[in-house]
Formats: C-alpha cells, structure tokens, sequence
C-alpha cells in the first residue's frame, strides 16, 4: 500500500483539493504498476462523487499525456469524436480539409462499441495498413498531406485507468471523461483540433446540456495545453447517415466524396466539420465545395489509401458482405425514432464491433437503415438492410425494437445542434 495514495483518497474523499504533485505521483505510480487497483479504485470513486477543480483536471490531463510518447505535428489539423453510431465524419472530411492544404496527422485508436474506431474501418480496405513506422508517418503527411495511423503507447496511463473507470462505476464523471479524451489527444501533438460532442440516446452525453460542459472542457484544457481548439455539438439520436459497419462506412464516404447523393446529415456534419478545421488556415468558403465537386478530395482519399498499402480501385467495390437481408416496417406512418444506440447494437451483433478487447471484427458486416426520423413510411417498406452472417434473427428483432412509427408528423432535430 502506497502512503502517498492513501493521503489523495483522505482528501479527494472529504472535498479537498489535490495538489499538481500529488496528482502526478499517483498517475506515474499507478502506470508503473506500483500502486495497487483498489486504492486507485478508491481515489477515482473519491473524485467521482467530490469532483475535481480545473486546475486539478488540467494537472490529471497533463500528467496522463506525459505518461507515454508525445508526439509534435503543431502545423497539422485534427478532429475527435466522442463517439457515435454510423460516424464516418473523419473518412469524409480529412480528404476534404487535406485537399484545401491543410496537413492532417491521425493517431488513432481501436474502437471498442458498436462498431470499429476509423483504424478498423479502414482496415476494410484490402491491403490498408494502419501501422506505419514514426518515420513514414511523418513522410507521409509531408508528401500527401493525410496520414492515419494506430497509436501505440499514446497515454498508456489513460488507458489503464479508463480499463479501472470501466469496472468500477467511474466513467461517466466530467473531469475523468475531460482529461482521458484531451491527455490521448494533447499525446498525438496536432495544433488544432476540433472535437465533435454527440448528444443524445446513442452517445455518452444524453443531453445537449451535459454535452455542452463537456465541450467547453475539452476547448478549455487544449488551450491550455497550448492547442488550437473549437468545438460542436451534434445530435446522435439516430444514426449518422445510412451505414453503420466498417466497409459500409467507407463505401459511403467514398460515395460521399464522389459527389453522389447522400443523407443530408452526413453532408451537411461533413461540410461543418472542414470548414471549421479549415477556418484559421484562412482557406476561403467555397474551398470545401470545391474539393468535393473537383474531385480533389476524392483524389486525396484514394492517393491516402495507396500510400498506406490499401488497394484504390477497390474503393469501387469494397468488400461489403453479400447476405443481406431486409428488415421492413411493421406497419405505416412516421418514423418517429430510429434509435442510434440500438441500432448499433444490431451492427455489433451481426459482427461489425467488439464486445470485448481481442474480439474479431467482420469487415463486411453492418447495418443500412435506409429511412430517417421525420421520413414517412408504408406498412411493409425495408427500413434497414443487414449484411453479414452472425445473429441475424437477434439482430433484426434489435432493428424493429429501435424504431418507432408514428400515426402523426415528427420534425427532426437540426444536425449540429451549436458550435462553440
Ligand atoms: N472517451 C474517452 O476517451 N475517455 C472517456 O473517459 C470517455 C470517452
């Protein structure tokens, strides 16, 4: 047992503050594999039900980033998610904000949820390889302008405790959420970053209220840190365009980048999102429209692709899985929720995400829902598409448990929901 550990859970536990020192002590000793899990269990239960200050916060953040390898691209752009069903929002914008000359620097982690992180949902791509070595990397980014690749050892400090937090009812505490996501992202060394909160039933925030304080956290902790940051907040009621499953996500945003049609959710975040990171680059308004209706962001995606291994002309025909079946609607009128959250756990059902660490993921596996809230609907009419062939029975009643029709006319809530 650790004395100096025990001291932080005496204080945090009866509202005190802890000091900068105090707090990076516990973050090293804990990663070193020095203090043990249940006083660090104890002192994040403390701070779950004390809460931490912002200079606490900030001390956490830092020390956590501190914890592995800093990286340094002060010139490149970057966004975050905080997570969504269907979000291909990175593979649809970076092209866009690449091709208006603005360098993009990825690390990226493995998704654990409903489906893969962007890593895994390029790995759909044959021949795509996301490990790259520091020194290719940066080449990359210099010769292409885009570069993603999967980060190891970034924040390795976060990690342990995010996989503590998981098992001990501590995750969903502000301050925790705040420093985890900024320590990975101050860790990869972007100058400006733009995070996207999701609000609603298939996010961590359910409210745009709590969304909002989260938002402002993370703007506040990158500034500090001495990182350009912006923030928006968009809905996640229902998933984020039609595909939710790794190669359904790229076969979207490829057809997406090709100027084809597409949801107006995902082209309106995607337009949003560019001109955002592309904003204090002066890059002018129309740069975005322009990118798509060129093709340059297309040809920036597949140049990307090619210089990471993955085969370009198969951004034509991705390996998308060829059971497909139809799910229909049980009877007529208006979708009035399609639900982000359990239409996810369809996607993970039939094989498109983990369940847990190690899980294997089928590449062409996923879900379409082929309507949106506020849509009217016929008695009988598909509703969703599911491809792959695990589950799919479960997966269908998931499908039908999510959506709900209603006998009057339902308004969608507006995609982004406030920029700050
Ligand atoms: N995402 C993170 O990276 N960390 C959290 O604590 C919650 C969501």
């Amino acid at each position: 047992m650790m004395n100096f550990v025990l001291d932080a859970i005496e204080t945090k536990k009866r509202g005190g503050e802890l000091s900068g020192g105090a707090i990076r002590q516990v973050v090293e000793g804990y990663t070193a594999g020095e203090v043990p899990d249940y006083q660090m269990a104890a002192l994040l239960m403390a701070i779950f039900i004390r809460g931490m200050d912002y200079d606490e916060t900030l001390a956490l953040t830092e020390a956590m980033a501190d914890s592995g390898k800093r990286y340094s691209f002060p010139d490149c752009v970057d966004k975050h998610s905080t997570g969504g069903v269907g979000d291909k929002i990175s593979l649809t914008s970076l092209p866009i904000v690449a091709a208006c000359g603005a360098p993009v620097a990825k690390l990226s982690g493995r998704g654990l949820g409903t489906t893969g992180g962007t890593v895994d949902k390029l790995e759909s791509i044959p021949g795509f390889s996301s490990h790259l070595s520091e020194e290719r990397f940066r080449k990359q980014v210099e010769e292409v302008g885009l570069a993603i690749m999967e980060a190891v050892n970034l924040a390795p400090a976060d990690k342990a405790i995010y996989a503590l937090r998981d098992t001990t009812g501590t995750v969903d505490s502000l301050p925790l959420i705040g420093s985890s996501i900024v320590s990975k992202k101050a860790a990869t060394g972007a100058g400006r970053l733009l995070y996207d909160v999701k609000s609603g039933s298939g996010a961590f925030m359910k409210t745009p209220e709590e969304a909002r304080k989260l938002a402002e956290l993370l703007v506040r902790l990158s500034e500090s840190l001495r990182i350009e940051a912006s923030a928006l907040i968009t809905s996640m009621d229902e998933p984020l365009g039609s595909a939710v499953g790794n190669a359904l996500e790229v076969r979207e945003s490829v057809r997406f980048l090709r100027g084809e049609d597409s949801p107006a959710d995902l082209s309106e975040k995607t337009r949003v999102v560019a001109a955002h990171l592309l904003r204090p680059k002066g890059v002018p308004e129309n740069a975005v429209e322009e990118a798509i209706s060129s093709g340059a962001a297309y040809d920036k995606l597949a140049r990307f692709v090619a210089a990471q291994g993955g085969d370009a002309k198969a951004l034509e025909n991705l390996p998308v899985s060829s059971e497909v079946r139809k799910v229909a609607a049980p009877r007529g009128g208006y979708v009035a929720r399609f639900d982000a959250l359990g239409v996810g756990r369809a996607a993970l059902l039939l094989g498109a995400g983990r369940e847990k660490k190690g899980d294997e993921v089928d590449p062409g596996a996923g879900v379409e829902v082929l309507v949106k809230i506020g849509d009217e609907v016929e008695e009988d009419q598909p509703v969703a598409r599911l491809y792959g062939k695990r589950n799919v029975e479960k997966a269908g009643e998931l499908i039908l448990e999510a959506l709900e029709i209603s006998g009057t006319m339902v308004e969608r809530s507006p995609a982004i929901l406030e920029s700050l």
